[in-house]
Formats: structure tokens, sequence, C-alpha cells
């Protein structure tokens, strides 16, 4: 293949030029995605055959192909969240499976391993700069987690239980999905009583999808909240409760979808790799490349954080309790907690999102945004007009003392054949002859006619935290694109900048920059900022201990030799007895829907949300004490953490910025539990 010619003409392969979004088809992806491939897989094998590699002839040699295949396929994937059809669906569907091939082939390739411990073991090794030495180590170590080192049997083996385990977690994730939607109910009048009129809409939405009148109750998350949030109707709820807990499980009502086997296969399948590559279990596996030393390291802090909770969670629920009681409910049960904390929370903190989102349009919280990133890290902010694939699309340029240095795709609302949710995205990493472009990708309310979308304090923080990650990519001075930006970054260390990012939306001298009210122009008053601050933790308590049990439960499950399903039902019991103040009835089964460690990349790695947040706070109570738009600390933030990307490990760098280790405290004390 001439790789020019494809170049020139497909706008898939971007050179220097931004992409021409209009003129990508989905009849692109496979011809182009199956070219690059063919073509990087000669190159590879030319590449592992040297006799002598060096920085340019092997790590800089695969970043420059590594970097046409990812830009290709970061533009298929994006187009096929965001613009999602089922030709986009079939194209990027058909290249998912050759792509993950390619990448498993590499990182099971011994001639490249070897190169790179050739390079790693050789006087240049020590010339090259510290970002170069990270990424051979890296991939030295992410070669060994591949089974590259093993024997030949071996190899194959740890291989075969690769592609099952991909097999399984997809099984695990569409039985719980089919089993979501095999439920549904149809309501009556009486049965809907207590639901806000939206939520009523959304019920009513789901029956007609089903070919139904009237309105049914879901599984589905925001039709099974709105049930279990607003439904005055106990029975009900108790029922939707049930459905819900068992989904999966095999005490689903129709049995069909039963999770069970998949979940001990797949922790016997975990726990046979780890002892492949010689760990005990599978928990220290995944600990590998996480910031966090040692199991008992994670599993302290958990325990201590428990420990700090606890008390909090025993008041939240005895406050509940009362509450519940002049509702006349007297035996709170799991049912009833989302109902009744709900009409407690409007009881004391009488805080309407409706009237709050008066004073936050989408323009003015952008602008307010962008007006703080200047401050903190010196740098300019810029609408430009070029190709984007939606009308609502806004491209952005970074800029600083009149140079370009990144830039980023801002889609803020929601649309039809859109993805829900809101992530950032890499559109291209930085190199030396290249600047970092992010996507960043929101769903909110779009707005209606000509008057501006108002977003919820919800929404606000959303939007500050995919910021946060968008900087982290983009504010990175690392040249090397494997440890450059969020490149490189330990996953439990990876929700520092966005978490960090969250605090400024809670800051009253902050939100002076991003609210005016709709129709008045006032910004937001004292009074509604107060109740905003007080609903803050509300049942910070509760909420805390709930992640920590979910978190404890994972890792306690693969930190130990292979369960079975009923081995993992009494493990979760055991931790439940440990740290919950009120545990579920006995026919819970949450563990047969916990899809981020049995379908997703969280396992024994969920305390990862925990400990990011301990970072995250941390740093910024260094704004809390020098000023929140205090540019030297911002600067230093800058230099420290989001232009060092992954080239240094987390602790170190965390370390540079606050110029000690991490404390728990300003998490206790930003969650509401440093008296406890
Ligand atoms: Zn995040």
């Amino acid at each position: 293949m001439n790789n020019l010619d494809i170049r020139m003409t497909n706008p898939l392969l971007t050179q220097q030029q931004l992409p021409a979004f209009s003129q990508i088809t989905p009849e692109l992806v496979v011809p182009t995605i199956e070219q690059l491939l063919t073509h990087n897989r000669e190159k590879i094998a030319a590449i592992a055959d040297q006799q002598q590699p060096t920085w340019q002839s092997l790590p800089a040699q695969l970043e420059e192909l590594d970097d046409t295949l990812s830009k290709a396929w970061s533009l298929v994937s994006h187009l096929n969240a965001v613009t999602n059809s089922p030709a986009w669906r079939d194209a990027y569907n058909q290249c998912l499976a050759k792509i993950s091939a390619y990448y498993t082939e590499i990182g099971q390739n011994s001639k490249l391993y070897q190169s790179y411990q050739q390079l790693a073991d050789s006087a240049d090794f020590e010339q090259l700069s510290t970002a170069q030495q990270q990424t051979i180590k890296n991939a030295l170590r992410d070669f060994k987690l591949s089974g590259v080192a093993l024997a030949d049997d071996r190899k194959q083996r740890f291989a075969d239980i690769e592609e099952r385990l991909s097999a399984l977690s997809a099984k695990f994730a569409d039985n719980l999905l089919d089993a979501t939607q095999a439920w549904h109910k149809p309501l009556t009048d009486a049965e809907l009583q207590g639901l806000p009129e939206a939520h009523q809409g959304l019920l009513a939405q789901l029956a007609q999808q089903r070919g139904l009148t009237g309105h049914v109750a879901t599984l589905d998350i925001p039709a099974y909240l709105a049930v279990m949030t607003y439904a005055n109707d106990r029975a009900l709820r108790q029922e939707v409760y049930t459905a819900y807990v068992t989904r999966a499980s095999e005490l689903s009502a129709d049995g069909k979808f039963d999770n069970s086997a998949f979940m001990a296969e797949i922790l016997s399948l975990r726990y046979e790799q780890a002892q492949l590559l010689g760990y005990d279990n599978y928990a220290q596996l995944s600990l590998v490349p996480k910031m966090a030393s040692s199991v008992d390291v994670v599993m302290q802090f958990l325990q201590e954080l428990a420990q700090r909770a606890k008390p909090a969670a025993q008041q939240d629920l005895a406050e509940l309790r009362e509450f519940a009681a002049t509702l006349g409910i007297n035996d709170l049960q799991p049912w009833d907690t989302s109902y009744v904390s709900e009409k407690l929370k409007q009881q004391k903190h009488n805080l309407s999102q409706e009237v709050l989102r008066a004073y936050f349009p989408a323009p003015m919280v952008i602008d307010g945004l962008f007006k703080i990133a200047e401050r903190l890290y010196g740098v300019d902010i810029r609408a430009q007009q070029v190709d984007v694939w939606a009308e609502d699309v806004t491209y952005y340029t970074i800029s600083e003392q009149g140079k370009t240095i990144a830039s980023f795709y801002l889609d803020p609302y929601a649309r039809a054949n859109k993805r829900g949710g809101a992530w950032m995205s890499n559109c291209q990493s930085r190199r030396a002859t290249q600047l970092p472009i992010a996507f960043l990708t929101c769903n909110f309310n779009p707005p209606v006619g000509d008057k501006p979308a108002l977003l919820t304090h919800d929404e606000v923080i959303t939007l500050f935290h995919e910021f946060g990650h968008g900087l982290h990519h983009m504010l990175t001075e690392v040249d090397v694109t494997a440890v450059g930006g969020i490149h490189g970054v330990a996953w439990d260390a990876v929700e520092l900048p966005s978490q960090f990012m969250e605090h400024w939306c809670w800051e009253e001298q902050a939100l002076a920059l991003m609210t005016q009210h709709i129709e008045t122009g006032e910004a937001l008053p004292k009074a509604l900022l107060d109740n905003l601050l007080a609903a803050k933790n509300f049942q910070s308590g509760l909420q805390t201990l709930r992640q920590l049990e979910f978190a404890l439960f994972d890792l306690s499950i693969h930190s130990q030799a292979p369960l079975t399903a009923q081995g993992i039902q009494d493990t979760l019991n055991a931790v439940r007895n440990e740290v919950s103040v009120m545990p579920p009835p006995a026919f819970n089964r949450f563990q047969h829907s916990f899809s981020h460690i049995f379908a997703g990349g969280y396992a024994a790695g969920y305390y990862s949300y925990k400990w990011a947040e301990v970072l995250s706070s941390d740093a910024f109570s260094r704004f809390e004490q020098e000023g929140i738009f205090n540019r030297e600390t911002g600067l230093s933030f800058r230099q420290n953490v989001l232009a060092k990307g992954g080239s240094q490990p987390a602790l170190a760098l965390f370390v540079a910025f606050r110029g000690r280790e991490p404390s728990i405290d300003a998490l206790l004390r930003h969650s509401g539990l440093e008296k406890a």
C-alpha cells in the first residue's frame, strides 16, 4: 500500500490539519482501518527484527505508527458515539475485534519485548529523558502483564484466558441488559401518585416504546430512580426494588439471565492469570500499574475511611428513621430510603433545582469556566469557526502569549443519535510535531427556542469535571505520547485533575463568574448559595459507606482463591456486616449487576474513586490556603501535575505539588465527615 496516496484523499487520515468532519463517512471506516492494520503489522515486523534498537529506531517508530492508527480510530469511535446510526455502528463493530486482536498481538510479541529489554539494558538508556525512560519501563511492564515472558504453552493458555474473559465480560453485560429489559409493569393512575410531571412523562414514553398505552415502571436507571424517589405507593416501591436488586440472578423473575456461573468463572480465570504471572492473587496483579503500593495499603485505607464514615452514617440513618415515622413509615426498608430522603432533603434544605437553574445559563457557565482556567493557568481560550459534526459543537483554541498550545471541541447538548453521559476523549495527542486536541462531550438539556439552555448545578459540576480531564490532556508538556497527558497515568490517579476542578463549583467567588439569572441578570444570591452548600453533604455518611462497601467487596473477592457464586455472596455478606449500617435484605443480589468489576475495567480497582478523591481534595486544600485564584498556586499545579502527565509516578508528582504525601483530612472535611 502506498501510505501517501490514502492520506492525500482520505479524511480519516488527518496530517497536520483539523479533521474535515463533513467529509467523513462510515463507508470509509473498514477499508481504512484494515489498510492501516496491514501497514502497521508489516512495519512492526521489520522494527522488531533490528539488531541495535535505539529510542529513534524503536519507541519513536512505534509512536509514529500508533499515532496514525489512534487518530483515525479516535475519529471513528467519536463519530460512532455522537452521530450514531446503523451504518456507523456497523462500521465501528466490524473494526472493534480487529483492533483488539492487533493490540493483543503487539503485547505478546516476544521479539518486540526483547528489543525493549535490549534498549533498557543499553548504555543509551541513561542518556534518555525521564519521559523516555518511563515509556520504556511501562512498555516492559505491560509486555510482562500480557504474558509475553511465559513459556510457550503457558503463553497460549494466557492468551486463551484473555479471549475467554473478554467473551465472559460481554456475556455478563448482555445478560444484565436483557434482564433489565425483560421486566416492566404497567402502572395505574393511583400508582403514579407522587411522581412529578416530567417523570410521569418518562414512564409514558417508555410505555410507548413497548407499544403500550399509559405508563410503565421499568428497571432502566432513570425510570427506576423516578419510582424509588417519588412514588407514594409503598407496595409498588417494594415490587420495583425487588425486581431491580435480583436482576440477572437465580432469583430474578424468569431466571433466564443468571450471571452466577459467569461471575465464578471470571474470578477463577483472573486468579489463574495472576498465578501464571507469579502473583498470589488477582488483586496483586491489578495493583502493579496502579499508584497504591499494595493490597494491604488499599484495604487499610478503605477500612479507615469506613470507620470515619460509620458514625456519620448512623446519624444519617437515625435522622431518616425519625423523619420516616412522621410519614407513617415505622419500619424503614431499603425501598423507602430514596423516597424518605428526598422528602427530608426538601424539608431541610428547600433547594429547588428549578429555581437554581435560572442562574446557570449554559453560555455564562462555559464563559465562567474559561475565565477560571485562564486565571489559574495563565492561558487564553477562544472560539474559532471550523468544520464540525453538528450545529451545537464549538471549537476552541487554548493559547499562551499569543501562541496556540492546544485545542478542543465542545459538544454540550443531548441530541438524537448521541450516546448518553459525559466524557473527555482524545482527538489527537501531543507529540514533538503535534499539538493535543480533545473532544469534550456532555448531554445537557438543549436550548429551547431562542432561550439559552439552563444547567442544573450537577450539570455544571459535570462540565468542570470533564474540562479537568481535558486540561490534563491539553496542558501536557511531554512530547512522548505514551506518557503525555492522561497516557500512562495510574488508573487510581487519573481522576485527580477532574475531581479537582469540581471544587470551583462550590466557591462563592467562582460562582459569581458563572451565574447570571436568565431574567434579572443577577449573580447567585447568598441565601441560595448557603442552601446549596448546606445540602452538599446531605447523607454523606451513608453515601460514603455505600461506596466503601462496593470497594471492599471488590478487593476482597479478588484477593483470595476463586469463589463459587455462594462464596461471592458470603464475602459480600461479611463486608456488609462489617461496614453497612442498614444491611440490605437477604434476597439482594447487587453483585450480579456489578458491571464495573465483572464487565468493565474496575476489577480490584473500584477503590480508585475514593483514592483519587483523597488526592483531589488535598490538592484543592492548597488553594483554600493560598487563595482559590492564586496564579502561583495554579501554575504550580499546572507545572507539577498537568504538564507532567504520566511521565513520572503519580505520587512523585503529587508530592512535588503539595510538598508532602497525600493526607485524608481534606476529603473528610469536604465530605462533612471530619467530626465523625
Ligand atoms: Zn472522570
